[in-house]
Order: structure tokens, then sequence, then C-alpha cells
């Protein structure tokens, strides 16, 4: 393991300063156990990275930060209705979706542009625009961060809901996502029920195709999120907090423009037009901001995840304040003072 400190500032979209006592970088599975290897005799817990679009280091951690970058996708079974892909983690995830459309391989048009890797898609069940991943796993591959040893969880063991998964309950920092196995349709009828989405398709003449989904979702992403690129964030930064149906009727009643949706346990709430309501949209904190186009996304100028995290604290204590529901940070959190 390295000694010296390593800067992990440019290994998240938030670009938050903070730095680890050790990182490294490995793209096959015995570099992977070695590395884990590593860890274990220096006496260091895990952090495991893709490509940082969803986690937030408050400060330093006395950790290894470890990186899978393995690529590579192959077909491992197909017949008429269907095509089952092996992607290898580190697969950037919208090279894939790109690549399936190509390929005529359907369903995950929706979840174009979603930052980060092919590893980090089950963790948090990526999803948007009416669509998530998880009917489309068959398997996630991972490797134990204790003893190396290898795992293989079906779509069932992963026990995927909304923006969850059992990588952050049961084996948060328990595993190395090393692989997924997607079942994807030949022939799928195309998600547009989503309401920005049938906007934006409207105008079509014909029913639409995956090719025009995609294009309609990379269009709206684009004119409403923040490319990380230019401007460090982590997309949602909150959770759409899901309410009983007591507390929805109330809280329809006292505020009749509120959105709510369907939801498993009650109804779900937008958590960006909470935030928007309690008038955060364009605050700024230290370095830190609400972005001014989309109250859901916290973006850093320059500060660190200590001003971040206190931005998000009065944002949570305001939205609970007035609507009585409090907001859960959507991404993972390391290096915070307990
Ligand atoms: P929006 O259309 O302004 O809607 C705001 C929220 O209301 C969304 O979060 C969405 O929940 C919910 N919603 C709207 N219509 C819905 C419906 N018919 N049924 C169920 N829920 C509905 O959303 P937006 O902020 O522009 O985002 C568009 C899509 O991109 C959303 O699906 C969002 O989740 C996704 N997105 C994801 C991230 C991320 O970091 N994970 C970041 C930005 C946007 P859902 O979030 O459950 O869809």
């Amino acid at each position: 393991m390295p000694g010296a400190a390593e800067d992990l500032t440019a290994l998240t979209t938030l670009r938050l300063p903070a730095k680890a006592a050790a990182r490294r970088d490995v793209t096959d599975l015995p570099a992977l156990r070695e590395a884990l290897a590593d860890a274990r005799a220096a006496g260091l817990p895990v952090i495991v990275l893709g490509e940082g679009s969803n986690v937030v280091f408050a400060g330093d951690v006395d950790a290894l930060v470890l990186r899978y970058t393995a690529t590579g996708r192959e077909v491992i079974a197909e017949d008429d209705a269907s095509v089952t892909l092996r992607v290898a983690a580190g697969e950037h995830w919208h090279t894939l979706v790109c690549w399936c459309l190509e390929q005529g391989y359907h369903g995950l048009e929706n979840l174009a542009l979603i930052p980060g890797t092919v590893g980090a898609a089950p963790i948090q069940n990526i999803g948007a625009y009416g669509v998530e991943l998880a009917p489309f796993v068959e398997a996630v591959h991972a490797v134990r961060i204790a003893d190396g040893e290898t795992l293989t969880l079906s779509r069932a063991e992963c026990a995927f809901a909304y923006r969850d998964s059992i990588f952050k309950g049961a084996l948060r920092d328990a595993v190395v996502i090393t692989a997924v196995d997607f079942r994807l349709p030949r022939a799928h009828v195309p998600v547009t029920d989503y309401p920005s989405l049938r906007e934006a398709l409207a105008g079509q003449a014909a029913p639409p195709e995956p090719r025009d989904v995609f294009d309609a979702v990379v269009a709206l992403r684009r004119a409403r999120l923040p490319d990380p690129a230019t401007t460090p964030n982590a997309g949602s930064f909150f959770k759409n907090p899901v309410v009983d149906a007591a507390t929805a009727e109330a809280l329809a009643r006292r505020y009749p423009g509120m959105p709510q949706f369907a939801a498993p346990g009650g109804r779900k709430l937008a958590a960006g037009w909470l935030i928007e309501q309690c008038g955060w949209r364009g605050a700024e904190g230290e370095g830190v901001a609400v972005h001014p186009g989309h109250a859901l996304v916290l973006v850093s100028r320059g500060g660190d995840g200590r001003a971040l995290l206190a931005l998000a604290q009065r944002i949570q204590d305001s939205v609970a304040e007035t609507f009585g529901c409090r907001l859960e940070i959507e991404p993972r959190v390391y290096g915070a003072a307990a």
C-alpha cells in the first residue's frame, strides 16, 4: 500500500477535495483479489468507486479507494425474443446504452446519459423517465471484499427497490461488482408515458421507436441537468420521499399543486418540488449551491464536502419544517465526522 495520502478530488463528479490512505485502479480479477488482500493486510477498509458520480467525500478517508476498471461486453445467450449480455463493471453506462441501441437490443433508452459505470448501475437501481434498471438485470457478479470470494446474485437476490438494492443495504461496502448480466428484448414497446417524455414525443406522426425515445431523453437531460464535466454535481442529491396515504391526502389539501405519484407503501412526493417551494433553487453556500435550473441537484463551485453537507442539512431542515417529511440524501457519503 502506498504510504502517502492520495488525492481524491478528480475521482468524483462533485470534485470535492479529500484524501485517502491509499488508492488503486485494477483491471482484472487477479489484480482485484491482490488489492483486497493488500488492504486486509494493511488493516484498511475498502471504498469502491466507479466514475464517482454518486459519491460525496465529506472529508479524508482512512481507507483504500479502489476502482475496478475492467471493460468488455459479450453476448452469452440469445434467441428470437431476447439477448443476454455480460458487461464488465468498468464500462461507461451511456456507452452501453448507445451500443445496445445500435445492435437492436432494446429497453435501456430511457436510461440514456445517466452518469456512471455499469458496475454502479445496480447499486442504486438507476431509474429515469419511467424506467428502472431492475427488470433488465439477470444477475450481478461480484467479489467479496472480506475474503476475495466470487458471488453471483440473481435479480431477486439483488432486492431491487426504488433507487435501492442489497448493495446499499446488507452488502453495502461488502462487495466489488465485477460484471452485470442484462437480458434485453429484441421487440420492445418503448415506455413513453412519463409526462415530459410524452410531451417531447407528442409532435411525431409515427409511433415512437427506441431511437426516438433515446434522442428525446438525451435532449431532455441536456436541457435540464448540469453536465458534471463542466458543473461538478452528483445528480439528484435527495431521494423522492414516500409518505403514507393519510399524510399525502393532508398535504394535497394544504398544497393543491403538490405533485404526488403512486408508490409502494403510500405516495411518492417530488423532492425537487418540495425544495423549490422552500425557496432553495439557486441558493448558495460556501462554494456550493443549489443548481439554478434544478433544485434537486446540488453543485460544487470550489467548496468542500462539509459545506455541501451543511447546505444539504439546511435544506432537509427547511423541507421538514414546511412539509413534515425529512429528505434522505441519495449519494453515498464517506469521510463525514460521526
Ligand atoms: P420531473 O419530470 O420534473 O419530475 C419530478 C419528479 O416527479 C421526478 O423525480 C419523478 O420521480 C416524479 N414523477 C414525475 N412524473 C411521474 C410519473 N408519471 N410517475 C411517477 N413519478 C413521476 O423530473 P426531472 O427531475 O426532470 O427528472 C426526469 C427523470 O430523470 C426522472 O425520472 C428522474 O428520476 C431522473 N433523474 C435521475 C437523476 C439521478 O441522479 N438519479 C437525476 C436527475 C433526473 P422519479 O425520479 O421517480 O422518476
